[in-house]
């Protein structure tokens, strides 16, 4: 039940309605935990088969038990490889699926304990940037510790989702920035991550941190994706008592900005 109505006093006499609207959404509501548990349910199924194909598939590119290799000619060798790649990425996305149902189910839970995000963002954009040749990566910052309360691994996987979106959404290459700086009054740790990529439609914007929400600019281009990406990062930021917000103009590139209450910063 939604009542929708101004103040009375604000209406002439004559305009003095109350609008009320039912809407029964028990139907809605039902078919939405129905998917819930199926995402549930087929993400921990393909989990293993995933594992499993990953597991081979490295093996097979490594040395056999014997320290030989498993004589794999050169067409093998490169199957083999974009078999490994394929596997991770379903990896990834079944690592996204089960964090998105531990969420819904309110199962999540923080590792937290006191990290540098000077450090740790040196080394996820160091590790970032060894996979394009396309993007330069730079990051920014004039402090040499800044200390916060976090979970290390999920403030990471913020990172990679973001720094990965500004390398997929630059499909022409080009810059990418990651700025940090510190906001003494409010004690938080404040971060930019700047593209200048393709952007993102303004008819997309307000729902873009929602589950399976992707831009009709990236869709219409193929460019692959789920979009639960930012929904996992609002998540996780927000967990962390921080805020995640974006700026973004399409054909121009886009900034996403993302805050964290932090302990204290060494210049
Ligand atoms: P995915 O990238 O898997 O589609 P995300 O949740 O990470 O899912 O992102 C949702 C959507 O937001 C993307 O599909 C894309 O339309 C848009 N988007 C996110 N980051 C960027 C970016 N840096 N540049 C342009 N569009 C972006």
């Amino acid at each position: 039940l939604s009542l929708l109505s101004r103040p009375l006093s604000a209406l002439p006499p004559t305009e003095r309605v109350v609008l009320l609207v039912y809407q029964d959404v028990s139907t809605l509501k039902a078919a939405e935990t129905l998917k819930d548990q199926f995402i549930s349910l087929a993400t921990h199924e393909l989990r293993t088969p995933v594992t499993i194909i990953a597991g081979y598939a490295d093996r097979l590119l490594g040395r056999s038990a014997r320290g030989g290799e498993y004589g794999l000619n050169e067409w093998q060798r490169e199957k083999v490889q974009e078999m490994k790649q394929a596997s991770w990425q379903l990896t990834s996305l079944t690592e996204d699926l089960l964090d998105v149902t531990r969420i819904q189910a309110g199962e999540f839970k923080l590792e937290l304990r006191s990290v540098d995000l000077v450090a740790l963002t040196e080394r996820v954009v160091r590790r970032i940037q060894a996979t394009t040749d396309r993007h330069q990566l730079a990051f920014h910052t004039t402090l040499s510790q800044l200390w916060a309360t976090v979970d290390a691994i999920r403030i990471e996987q913020v990172f990679s989702n973001l720094l990965s979106n500004a390398i997929k959404y630059s499909p022409d290459g080009g810059p990418i920035e990651v700025i940090l700086e510190e906001h003494a009054e409010t004690h938080e740790a404040r971060f930019r991550v700047r593209d200048q990529g393709m952007g993102i439609p303004h008819a997309q914007q307000v729902h873009l941190f929602e589950r399976f929400v992707r831009g009709e600019n990236v869709r219409a281009s193929g460019i692959r994706g789920t979009g639960l990406g930012l929904y996992l990062c609002r998540e996780l930021i927000e967990r962390h008592g921080g805020q995640i917000a974006f700026e973004s103009e399409e054909d121009v590139g886009s900034t996403f900005f993302f805050s964290l209450p932090c302990i204290r910063a060494v210049q």
